[in-house]
């Protein structure tokens, strides 16, 4: 048996402790875990892929088998030349889940034999999702329990130095 890799994409926009979630949980059922940052979104992201990539690369260190990378163009693609044998996704509530099925059909109609697998994080991360940890950090709030500290460095830092812009 050869070795069992996963691709999980997402903009990641920062990490957050649900995402990491979702990679720990990958782990126990896939050798690799390429954590992958989709280039071609038309959402305008806070933070540049680099300073994303490094977010990750911090907040990961403790899990052996994590990759961090970026990606463009078909995601089955990507996964392909990676030779991945599934692509993962985490689902929070019901909310997530009429997109995440119209793009696991799709991507099966593309690649038949890439496995989407859809991870339910810890019930305590269910609300959480990047967007509103930038909000509640723009506004001073603490968000030192929903990302990691070295995230929660970064957060401050990027809304100190956009301040009076
Ligand atoms: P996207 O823009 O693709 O939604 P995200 O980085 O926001 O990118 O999310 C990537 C994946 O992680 C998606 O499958 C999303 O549902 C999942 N995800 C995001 N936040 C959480 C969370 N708190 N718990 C579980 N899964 C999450």
């Amino acid at each position: 048996m050869g070795t069992k890799i996963s691709i999980y994409p997402g903009t990641f926009d920062p990490i957050t402790n649900g995402h990491i979630d979702i990679i720990e949980r990958a782990r126990v059922l896939f050798d690799r875990v390429i954590v992958t940052i989709a280039l071609n979104q038309e959402k305008q992201p806070l933070f540049t892929v680099e300073e994303r990539k490094e977010m990750i690369r911090q907040s990961t260190e403790h899990i052996e088998g994590v990759e961090v990378d970026d990606f463009g163009g078909l995601l089955v693609h990507y996964a392909q030349g990676k030779g991945a044998i599934a692509l993962i996704r985490g689902l929070r509530a019901v909310s997530d889940f009429e997109y995440e099925f119209q793009m696991a059909l799709m991507n099966k109609k593309l690649a038949k034999n890439l496995l989407t697998v859809f991870l339910m994080p810890n019930e305590k991360y269910t609300y959480l999702d990047s967007t509103i940890v930038k909000e509640v950090a723009q506004l001073g709030g603490n968000i030192s329990c929903f990302v990691p500290p070295f995230v929660v460095k970064k957060l401050k830092e990027k809304f100190q130095t956009g301040k009076g812009d």
